[in-house]
């Protein structure tokens, strides 16, 4: 099983996608983590995108293209995926597209998971209060979702085009969101 997991911030995609990963046997892949374990390992990728991601801004595309591509060639994505947080904009779909070409394993779909607005602030600011994150200051979750409606979202009408899109409500209990999620999955 080959997946997308998309969505605002706060919407839930990383509990959602770890609880994918667990149930389909594969990875969860997170850009995020990713990012965030090079930073606090001050790893030469991690002193590059330190920058952006306080900010809240995107790291540039081909840093990203390239932690993918590694990610996505190592040994244990041999049984598919879940991508958390990438793509999140046009450039990383077409990347990601050239991927999946050369390792000749298409996408099986595409989970979109949305809340109201209300709801994804009170989630992002009990985050901030558990977590600490240091990209959970207002100006740089401001910075986020504004760049997840005008760079990210209408790339969801592109996957909805292609008959990949799977939306699913991301309001209400853990527990289940994956079971829709799962059925919505394993009805296709
Ligand atoms: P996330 O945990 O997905 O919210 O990602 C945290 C931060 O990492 C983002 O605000 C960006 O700065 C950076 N990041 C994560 N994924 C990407 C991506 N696909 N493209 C560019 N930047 C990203």
């Amino acid at each position: 099983m080959r997946l997308l997991i998309m969505g605002p911030q706060g919407v839930g995609k990383g509990t959602q996608a770890a609880l994918l990963a667990e149930h389909y046997g594969i990875p969860a892949i997170s850009t995020g983590d990713i990012f965030r374990a090079n930073i606090k390992g001050k790893t030469e990728l991690g002193l590059k995108v330190i920058a952006y991601t306080d900010k809240g801004e995107l790291v540039p595309d081909e840093l990203t293209n390239s932690i993918v591509k590694d990610r996505l060639a190592q040994d244990d994505t041999k049984n598919g995926w879940i991508l958390d947080g990438y793509p999140r904009n046009a450039a990383q779909v077409e990347a990601l597209d050239a991927m999946l070409e050369e390792l000749g394993t298409p996408l099986d779909a595409v989970v979109a998971l949305d809340a109201d607005h209300d709801v994804l602030m009170a989630r992002i600011a009990k985050r901030a209060e558990e977590q600490g994150r240091t990209d959970d200051t207002p100006d740089a979750i401001a910075k986020r979702l504004a760049t997840y409606a005008k760079e990210t979202a209408p790339l969801l009408d592109t996957y909805k085009s292609r008959g990949q899109l799977v939306a699913i409500d991301g309001v209400g209990e853990i527990d289940a969101i994956q079971k829709n999620i799962v059925e919505a999955l394993d009805a296709r």
